[in-house]
């Protein structure tokens, strides 16, 4: 398990961590999501002993780790650039981290073999890191960090310099990588649906501060804030709500209430449908129906429908300013209840 424990940095006037906390629980995969900029990597560095905190303590399984240098804490680590020996085989980088530590040859041996065939380079084993793709120096990157058995992995954007079909496909083998090996890992991402689609909790970072903790769904469906409620899947602000766009319930009549709104386009993306609408205030709200419920209402452009909030998610008040407002403070609340 990794604890953060109020941990700050400052770069000159810059704060880039402002008193952060977090549990990385024995075993997880979780995820530290942000926007760029938002001091990731800076915790991530100080968690592997490459940046000193100015304040607070890094704990790896309970032990005080803020001053231990980095290859005394048992950790391993991948980068987004991964700086593999061109002039070694790809074994030889992998097991670079025992040979290093002076093992025995035969046990070298087997737990590279053991690696590389858990990452799926078992027949790759004798060529050199040029000769890989992008993808498979990543996997190779992960065995070098694994060889040596850390406590904990930490991944900083690791698949970031991938295409979009390679990530995906890395995304799903990295999840099974875990299952199987059960190292904690700790793993930096900007973007929301591979921590989804990866982490078992992920911790929502914004402007050097952590906005929340949770499961995916629970991040999802509740989130604390405007921000992650915004960062973490498309909102719609109906009146003075944030609403998901399939929360959107439309009605073509007035019976119970609701907000009005002109169809101003019907965007037809397969099995989904996007419904963009107008509120008599001039706001723009974006609805996202299947394609099912679109042909029973009948929906066309021009036409003056009810809108209805459906209560699965439960997403914070907008404020007066939703995307930028993450406390709305007192004088918001206070209009709120007016
Ligand atoms: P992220 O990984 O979320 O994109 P970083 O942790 O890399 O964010 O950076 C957070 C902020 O701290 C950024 O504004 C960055 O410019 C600044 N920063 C990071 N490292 C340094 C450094 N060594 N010197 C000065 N500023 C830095
Ligand atoms: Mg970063």
């Amino acid at each position: 398990m990794i604890t953060v424990d109020t941990v700050s940095k400052r770069f000159g006037e810059y704060t880039a961590l402002d008193a952060v906390s977090l549990e990385v629980p024995e075993g997880s995969l979780t995820a530290l999501l942000g926007p760029s900029g938002s001091g990731k990597s800076t915790l991530l560095r100080i968690i592997g002993g490459l940046e000193l905190p100015d304040a607070g303590v890094i704990r790896i399984d309970g032990e005080d780790v803020t001053k231990v240098p980095p290859q005394r804490r048992g950790i391993g680590f991948v980068f987004q650039h991964y700086a593999a020996f061109r002039h070694m085989t790809v074994r030889d980088n992998v097991a670079f981290g025992l040979t290093v530590r002076k093992q025995p040859k035969a046990r070298i041996e087997a737990r590279t073999s053991e690696l590389l065939g858990i990452v799926g380079l078992a027949g790759y084993a004798e060529r050199y890191p040029n000769q890989l793709s992008g993808g498979q120096r990543q996997r190779m990157a992960l065995a070098r960090a694994l060889a040596v058995e850390p406590r904990v992995l930490l991944l900083d954007e690791p698949f970031g310099a991938l295409d979009a079909k390679v990530r995906a496909e890395l995304r799903e083998w990295l999840r099974r990588l875990h299952e199987e090996v059960e190292v904690t890992t700790l793993l930096v991402t900007h973007d929301q649906e591979e921590a989804m689609s990866i982490a078992d909790r992920i911790a929502v970072m914004d402007n050097a501060r952590i906005e929340q903790v949770g499961g995916p769904r629970e991040l999802y469906d509740r989130p604390a804030n405007p921000f992650v409620a915004g960062f973490l899947g498309a909102v719609s602000q109906l009146g003075d709500r944030l609403v998901r766009p399939h929360d959107i319930l439309i009605e073509t009549d007035a019976l119970d209430g609701g907000l009005e709104a002109q169809v101003q386009r019907v965007v037809h993306l397969g099995f989904e449908v996007r419904v963009e609408l107008m509120l008599t205030d001039g706001a723009e709200v974006s609805a996202q129906l299947t394609r099912q419920t679109v042909d029973e209402l009948e929906l066309a452009h021009g036409d003056i429908v009810w809108l209805h909030a459906a209560p699965t998610t439960v997403l914070p008040d907008a404020g007066p300013d939703a995307a930028a407002t993450v406390d709305p403070g007192p004088e918001v609340a206070g209009e709120r209840a007016a």
